[in-house]
This record gives structure tokens, sequence and C-alpha cells, in this order.
């Protein structure tokens, strides 16, 4: 079954017939009886926009770039959202990602997805030990041990393992929160501000390992999959990403709970992702920035909630120059997520984003803009701003050197 077949089968055409009926009672007046308006399923409506704008090509990023949010290897084994396997499967070889690298200006991509234990080290002997500066891997929270009545210990020893091993940093899906429950797959959710996680943090403040948190999801997703629903296409094609009903937390219960955790760990630095896991709402993000001074945030698949609020997002980018890292998301061979695809495209549409003045673009190489439909505008950032966004910001969480 294609796509398309898929969203008919859900139910998509159908509400694209409802929409456009709704619309003919409300045009009552115009056209004659024998020739109403077609219905138009909403998956066949790809307008072609008619503005004659600026359509500026950015091929290389101004300055070289460190994309700190990537996933170069993901866990072969998981249940309900949880990993559970320390094995590693591998999106993409060293040699197909640098020539893109090269292409791009990307002086070193982040894998935060590198597990633990065995995995762990095999990914960062194939990719960070092969490629000096290249490749820059994370850990991740062994959840299989989370039974063990010693697990914050255990976890504790597993981050300085993963530091001895040559981790960069720790990285949290949003399986916390989310997924996690308190017999790993079954039972209740664990909260993300849980106890038995503290030593965790501290151990990773004591190592100056930065922490690439994932918190939540963006907020339609927390409201039914209807007609109303700003991301109704991209939710109806992954029914699991929708976090409406059942035992799921609010998105505000989940932000509390990070929030309390991070209030609890002030020499543990956090960087929080997805622009800080609520890119629909900047005015909340700065309240937090200036709330937690160890906390950061990435741009990654969220330049489509960023370039749609233009204006915002510019003072946004002016006033914390200093915490706003460079991040896409990036997944080799995710052709499923037009927005996080690891290619070329992808790259020229954040540097354009970032760089230039134009204005009503695509946000990801894709026929229908995938996290919802509408455009975005680019921010034009100085110079100052982008040497900081592309890589000093990073570099500095990263103790590394450009
Ligand atoms: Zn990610």
């Amino acid at each position: 079954m294609n796509r398309r077949q898929l969203l008919y089968s859900t139910g998509l055409g159908l509400v694209g017939a409802a929409v456009v009926r709704a619309d003919a009672v409300l045009t009552d007046s115009s056209p004659d009886a024998k020739n109403p308006p077609k219905p138009l399923p909403l998956a066949d409506f790809v307008p072609r926009s008619m503005l004659q704008v600026q359509e500026t090509h950015v091929p290389r990023s101004r300055f070289p770039l460190i994309d700190i949010h990537t996933h170069i290897s993901v866990s072969s084994k998981s249940k309900h959202g949880v990993e559970l396997a320390p094995e590693r499967q591998y999106l993409g070889t060293p040699d197909e990602l640098l020539a893109v690298m090269d292409r791009k200006n990307i002086r070193s991509m982040v894998n935060l997805t590198g597990g633990y234990g065995a995995g762990l080290t095999e990914t960062i002997r194939r990719y960070d030990l092969a490629f000096r500066d290249r490749f820059y891997t994370f850990t991740e929270p062994s959840y299989s041990l989370f039974l063990k009545p010693d697990y914050p210990k255990l976890q504790a020893q597993a981050i300085e393992q993963a530091h001895q091993d040559g981790a960069r940093g720790l990285k949290i899906l949003k399986t916390l929160g989310l997924y996690l429950r308190a017999n790993i797959t079954s039972g209740r959710l664990v909260k993300i501000d849980d106890p038995r996680f503290d030593p965790m943090w501290d151990t990773c403040g004591q190592l100056n390992m930065p922490v690439a948190i994932h918190i939540s999801d963006p907020v339609a997703f927390f409201t039914p999959t209807d007609r109303f629903n700003e991301r109704y296409e991209e939710l109806n094609h992954h029914p699991d990403w929708s976090f409406y009903g059942h035992d799921f937390p609010s998105n505000a219960e989940l932000l509390e709970a990070r929030n309390r955790m991070i209030a609890r760990h002030p020499k543990t630095r956090f960087i929080v992702l997805h622009v800080g896991n609520f890119a629909e709402n900047l005015e909340n993000v700065s309240e937090n920035l200036d709330r937690f001074d160890n906390m950061t945030v990435d741009i990654a698949a969220r330049i489509g909630e960023l370039g749609r609020q233009p204006r915002a997002a510019r003072a946004f980018f002016d006033k914390y120059q200093d915490r706003i890292l460079f991040g896409t998301d990036a997944t080799p061979h995710g052709d499923d997520y037009p927005q996080q695809v690891f290619e070329d495209k992808l790259y020229e549409i954040y540097f354009r984003f970032l760089e230039t003045n134009d204005e009503y673009f695509d946000y990801a190489p894709a026929k229908v803009p995938p996290q919802g439909r509408w455009r975005i505008s680019g921010v034009h950032l100085p110079e100052s701003i982008l040497r900081k966004v592309y890589n000093g910001n990073a570099a500095r969480e990263l103790h590394v050197s450009v």
C-alpha cells in the first residue's frame, strides 16, 4: 500500500470531501445546480504558489557546522518504544555520510543514538575513532536494567564507562515520560523527574557530558487526530505518534516534570532538543532559558515552526544567540520522514532559513509539507550569530575546538 492509498483507507479522502461540502453550503448562491463544486480529497490538493519572490540557493553553510542532532545508528531491538538491547543497526556508512558532509560544509555530525555497552564501543570505533572530529557519539540509558534494585548506581556507572569509551554526552529519547513504564514496558508511566535517575544526571555533570534531552513532542500530537488538527496528515500517516488520550500525560505535565528535574541538577548541562520541545511557544522556551543557566536548545526538525513565525524567531535568535545550536535530526535513508532525511537538499533548506530573507518556501524536501500545510520565511541572521549557531555554541558544549 502506498502512502496515498493509506491516506484514503484511513479516511483522509472523506475529510477532504467533507470540507469541500461544507464550503459548498456557504457559497450556496454560486454555481448552477447541475454543476455542483467537485469534492477534492485533501491528499490530492497540491497547489502551486503563484508568488514570484526571491529564491536563494545556499549550497554550503556560511561557516563550518556541527550538526548536534543526528541518528546514524539506532537500537536493533525495542519493545513498546523502549530500547532493550545494546546492539546497533547502522543507517549510513562513514563514506556516504562524509561525501554529503564535505559538500555541505558539515564539519561534524553528532550521532545521539549510540546506545551503550558493546553497541556503543562498536559505534565509536566505526565512526569517531576512524574519522576524528567528523563524528561524535552520545550514549543512552540502559533501561533493561531498570528493575534491578541498584539501578541508580548501575546507571551512573554505565555513564562513567561510556565516558571512558569515548561517549561525548548522554541522549534521552522521549521514551522517558512517554514509553518507559514501572515494569519497563508495562505498568504506570515513569516520571521524568523520578529520583532513580538522579545519579545519572549528576554523573553527566561531574564528567562534563551534556545531556541532549527530547521530552514530549509537537503540541498537536496531544490533541485529537481530526479535521482541526494542524498536523492531521502527519498523524494520519504515523498514528503511533499520537499521544492523545490513553494514560498519556499532557504536554504541560511533561514539561513541568522536565523543569523540576533540570532545576534539581544545576551543574549538569542540558541541550533541550527541538527548540526546548515547545517551538510553538517561544515565550515559554524563553522563560525556561531565562530560568535555567544550564539549558541550551537545538533547532532540529523545527524550522517549520520557527519559519512560520519568522519575526518572533529572529528576535529569539538575537536574544539567545549563545544558547541555540544547529541540529537537524538527520537520519540517513530516513525516507519516510522528509523533514529529517539526511541529504544535500535538507541542509540547503536549513541554510536558506538561517541565512536568507527569502519568503514562503518549503521547510522540507517533500511534495506536501510533512509537518503541517504551511511554508516558511528565512530569518537572515548576521554573520556573528551564524557563527555561534553553526559551530561556536556546540563546540563549547562538546568541549571541542573548531
Ligand atoms: Zn532525534
